[in-house]
């Protein structure tokens, strides 16, 4: 599976070195058999169930899941996609984040919707950090390769995984309109909740950083699901959400009565400490898209290869060719994208990197995950009928792909953030005029498309209502000087002239390539059977 993609094993391989792609050879041939499959289908089919009270009447809030789940978890543990890359990174890896970017990609071919557990624990650590005790106290069990599920301390797990807890019903986007309330306890940084939270993914997880108005103003907490004694804290579980997709996952709404918690950074600095934790996810968000793109038209690619219509193979027919190839110039796009941003995160210590990061993500995010829903039907529809069936497995991939645009910063927001950074941090955009700025000269579409986005930068300034176009456009200029920088001519070519041109309507299948690069871009697209 890995290696069948040939653009993620370029953009591996130039961040990261080629052992890195030899290492994960074995994870994408697992994400590929039948067997991992038929889990991700059964896993999706038999719906987690919520379990408010044993046959006693004790109030237990547990989620029931087929053992399907418990499959595709354990092995996504085992492959430390989740946080072991920040203990690797410590312990001085240098491509820690890659190697685990390009993992959580390939393993997404399975189900994406267990992603959603396995992201959130990546991501809490770099949030946990703030407090030296509360990141020594979870950061090994996030970061161990033993899935141990089930409610117990964490003192007696051989692994942990992580949640989080903002949107409350009045509002996810505007976390300062949160209304749970943090008290204060005698003892010193402990509190007690008391509220609700409206969406809280994988309530089973062990802990959850949440947000709450503590005296001092909103706060992040440390939540954990067992107290030390190891009885249950009070999160109970009021319904577990019927969503458009994602449904193998849990996503519980919750009511806080009481509830321990422990603060995590200063009263009044919750916003502050929780969005290392959403960066984080933002990341994934980025990557899980971009695999959503990737098996769709692995899908696709295979399919139009093996049947035939009209007198030939459909892969044969020109305005087939031109809508593969155009599929697989969006997702080398978002590939060579999501995997730049993991290499930002293993340079963190760079400034360059730190100040790429905080503007890629954001216009990553809106860009990507924006393109995505478009993308699957494009590759849906190339299976005719039989991918609008549940048996391709395209259906589930349809209902998840609007997803990753929804959570974590909807696209609105994200742009809105491109802004906040552009104005608050100017080290940012000279990162982007830097990283753009490295592939001057190796397209004339592209100089011009960067030229035109400065431009359009000086005159809507910090105008909101130019938010999404602003972000659109450096978000493809940043795929373009990749491209440009690292595809193959043909890719380049095909999206400096659609996507940087100036009357781009997004339609797939309407490249201007001659006939023999549409042929060589197409077969970049086809999965090789090994
Ligand atoms: C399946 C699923 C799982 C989830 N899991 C979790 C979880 O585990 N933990 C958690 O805390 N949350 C979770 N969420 C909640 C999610 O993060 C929020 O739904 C999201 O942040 C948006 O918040 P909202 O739903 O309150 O929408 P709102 O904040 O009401 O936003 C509605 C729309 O308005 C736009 N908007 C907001 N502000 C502005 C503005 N200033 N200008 C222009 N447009 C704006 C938004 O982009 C959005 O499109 C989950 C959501 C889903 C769908």
């Amino acid at each position: 599976m890995v290696t069948s993609d040939r653009a993620l094993v370029e953009a591996v391989t130039r961040h990261a070195g080629a052992s890195v792609v030899d290492d994960l050879v074995e994870l994408g041939g697992q994400a590929g058999t039948a067997e991992a499959r038929e889990h991700g289908r059964l896993a999706n089919r038999h719906e987690p169930e919520l379990a408010t009270y044993d046959r006693y009447g004790n109030r237990i809030d547990e989620v029931v899941f087929h053992p399907s789940w418990h499959w595709l978890m354990e092995r996504a543990v085992g492959h430390g996609l989740q946080a072991a890359p920040w203990e690797q990174q410590e312990e001085g890896s240098t491509a820690a984040h890659v190697r685990r970017a390009a993992g959580f990609m390939a393993w997404s071919h399975t189900d994406p919707a267990h992603g959603c557990p396995i992201s959130m624990t990546y991501a809490a650590v770099p949030a946990l950090r703030v407090d030296e005790t509360l990141a020594k106290e979870w950061t090994p069990a996030l970061a161990a390769t033993a899935y141990d599920p089930g409610i117990r301390p964490v003192s007696q797990k051989r692994g942990a995984l992580a949640g989080m807890g903002m949107t409350e019903k009045q509002g996810g986007s505007d976390v300062r309109a949160n209304v749970t309330e943090a008290r204060p306890t005698p003892v010193e940084g402990e509190y007690t909740l008391h509220g609700h939270k409206w969406f809280t993914s994988a309530p089973m997880n062990d802990v959850f950083l949440v947000l709450a108005q503590a005296p001092g103003g909103l706060t992040c907490f440390v939540v954990p699901r067992a107290l030390p004694d190891g009885t249950r804290n009070l999160l109970d579980i009021t319904r577990l959400k019927d969503k458009l997709g994602n449904r193998a996952n849990a996503s519980a709404e919750l009511e806080l009565e009481g509830t321990h918690a422990v603060r995590l950074g200063d009263e009044g600095r919750g916003v502050r400490t929780i969005i290392e934790m959403v960066a984080a996810t933002r990341l994934d968000c980025v990557l899980g898209s971009t695999a959503l793109m990737r098996h769709t038209l692995n899908e696709a690619a295979w399919h139009v290869a093996h049947r035939s219509a009209f007198g030939g193979p459909l892969l044969d027919k020109p305005l087939m060719q031109n809508v593969i190839a155009d599929l697989q110039v969006e997702t080398e796009a978002a590939t060579a994208l999501a995997i730049r941003l993991a290499a930002a995160v293993d340079a963190s210590a760079d400034p360059h990197e730190a100040a790429l990061r905080r503007i890629a993500l954001p216009l990553a995010k809106f860009w990507v995950c924006k393109r995505t829903p478009g993308f699957v039907a494009e590759a849906l529809e190339c299976l005719g009928g039989n991918g609008y069936v549940e048996d391709s497995g395209l259906p589930l991939r349809y209902r998840e792909a609007p997803l990753n645009s929804v959570w974590e910063g909807s696209g609105n927001v994200n742009a809105l953030d491109v802004l906040r950074a552009l104005g608050r941090e100017p080290e940012v955009l000279s990162a982007w005029i830097t990283e753009v700025g490295h592939a001057r000269g190796g397209d004339a579409r592209l100089d011009r498309a960067i030229d035109d986005t400065l431009e359009l930068l000086g005159e809507s300034g910090e105008a909101e209502v130019a938010a999404r176009r602003l972000a659109g456009r450096m978000a493809a200029c940043l795929q373009g000087a990749l491209l440009v920088r690292f595809a193959p001519h043909e890719v380049a070519d095909a999206f400096c002239a659609s996507r940087l041109g100036t009357t781009y309507d997004g339609t797939y299948g309407t490249l201007t390539s001659s006939a023999s690069d549409l042929r060589a871009i197409v077969e970049r697209a086809t999965p090789v059977v090994s």
